[in-house]
């Protein structure tokens, strides 16, 4: 037989088609030649697992799929996206989008020099995040601030700095997986420490804590239990009583409470989201939670407490391979500062102004476009309707916000296709699918990108 892939065009054959030349221009040669050899291998594994005789692709027909393929692929940068979704703190749309406030700082920070590790005072070195520490204080009542990567690069910085190589104590209950990859057992085991389950899934006692300590109890660890909830019969211990356990036997104690809401989330229809200062109040040598969930800031892990516990965070030497860069740092301090008065931060940190979002608001929006929409005949049905949006991020998928949305069906045409090309679009529209209809929740619609959403449905069916 003889061999087919003797009549496959060779990459330089390829490179000097038409479509493919037009593409060197403005993609770089390299990108373009991987590209050529990845489509070209998979032809040869097609043309390998045929049973019967295949057609060899002609040069240039192959050459323009090729272009094809590369320009799409090109379009999975990272770029701007309207999130229609209704979950506000969407993992995969990067969390909390930054106030303006932030946005500014991090961009006068990042053109220049910054005293991201000198005291102004002084002109001594000093520790990354000491800025931060009296803002902290103010808010939270806490001494000390050390801040990470992530609340997961945080977590492993405490346990490993307070704990390592002895136990951790941690109920049953509150032994979480978040977002895959976050698997509480897991952080403990790599920080160094061997986890000491007590309790059971629904109820865990104080006497459970107080039984296993002995001479090798490095910490007790709370966790909030943020992604889940126990429901029926169940009993947890109080943060209070942990730390007046942890006082007599001096075992310090770490709250993880994940969000960290600096303010009562309850008046946006939140329950038992744990506001970070009744933490610090309550005695916690260490108080951890996220900078991109409900604090609406930049990503990064923030520890609040004790000044002797946070400075032994300092002195590990993981902190150095888990610390925040100066535009972190700039955007941090911004965000605390804008809570400094509630009222203002209501208006400027994006994720509180959606919450607090009056509903007839989101109505009167979704109208609006139904109306536009109408206009188009390849939408077979526009209406709007009452839905609930969710915070996300690792919150319990039981908050509920009330919220409307436009629902949408397209005649013969999936909903599946319509969103692909939506996504294509640029900024990049997401929405939710939800019993066959797309629907857009206004929620979480900056009210700034409305007049482009029409534009964009009309370019897709164009
Ligand atoms: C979200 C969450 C984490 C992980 O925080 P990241 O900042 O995403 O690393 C850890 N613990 C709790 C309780 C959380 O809710």
């Amino acid at each position: 037989m003889p061999n087919p892939f003797r009549n496959l065009p060779s990459v330089n054959q390829l490179l000097e088609s038409p479509p493919l030349k037009k593409l060197l221009e403005n993609v770089n040669h390299n990108v373009v030649v991987d590209g050529v050899r990845v489509f070209l291998d998979d032809v040869r594994d097609k043309l390998n697992k045929a049973t019967e005789n295949v057609e060899i692709p002609r040069a240039q027909e192959l050459a323009e799929k090729i272009a094809d393929w590369l320009k799409t692929e090109r379009k999975s940068l990272l770029e701007p996206v309207i999130n229609g979704t209704g979950i506000i703190l969407h993992t995969g749309l990067g969390r909390a989008p930054l106030a303006t406030a932030a946005i500014d700082r991090v961009s006068t920070i990042a053109k220049g020099y910054a005293s991201v590790e000198i005291d102004l005072q002084t002109g001594e070195r000093s520790q990354r995040a000491r800025a931060l520490e009296r803002l902290i204080m103010e808010l939270t009542g806490a001494e000390a601030v050390a801040v990470a990567n992530n609340n997961a690069a945080a977590t492993m910085l405490a346990v490993s700095s307070l704990a390592k190589g002895k136990e951790v104590i941690v109920s049953r209950g509150q032994l979480v997986e978040i977002g895959g990859s976050y698997r509480l057992p897991d952080v403990l085991e790599c920080s160094g420490c061997r986890l000491r389950e007590i309790g059971t899934t629904n109820k865990t006692r104080i006497e459970d804590y107080e039984a296993v300590i002995n001479e090798s109890t490095g910490a007790i660890l709370r966790v909030h239990p943020s992604n889940f909830q126990v429901v029926g019969f169940t009993e947890s211990v109080e943060l209070r009583s942990l730390v007046a356990l942890g006082n007599k036997h001096n075992v310090p104690v770490i709250d993880d409470v994940g969000s960290g809401a600096l303010i009562d989330f309850q008046k946006y229809g939140l329950s038992d989201e744990p506001i970070v200062r009744q933490s610090v109040e309550m005695g916690a040598d260490l108080v951890l939670f996220s900078g991109d969930k409900l604090l609406g800031g930049p990503q990064a892990g923030i520890a609040i407490g004790k000044r002797s516990a946070v400075a032994k965070m300092l002195k590990n030497p993981m902190m150095r391979a888990m610390r925040v860069d100066k535009m972190t740092l700039a955007a941090l301090q911004a965000t605390l500062e804008v809570y400094q008065n509630i009222e203002t931060a209501e208006q400027e940190i994006p994720i509180l102004r959606m919450l607090s979002m009056p509903i007839d608001n989101l109505k009167f929006r979704a109208n609006k476009l139904v109306t536009q929409l109408k206009t188009l005949p390849q939408i077979t049905v526009a209406e709007v309707v009452s839905e609930f949006s969710m915070l996300g991020g690792g919150s319990v998928p039981t908050q509920k916000i009330p919220t409307y949305c436009v629902a949408l069906e397209f005649g013969d045409r999936s909903v599946d296709s319509i969103a692909k090309l939506l996504r294509e679009q640029r900024p990049a529209l997401f929405g939710r699918i939800c019993k066959g209809r797309f629907l857009l929740d206004f929620r979480t619609i900056f009210p700034a990108h409305d007049v482009r959403l029409f534009e964009m449905f009309e370019s897709v069916f164009a």
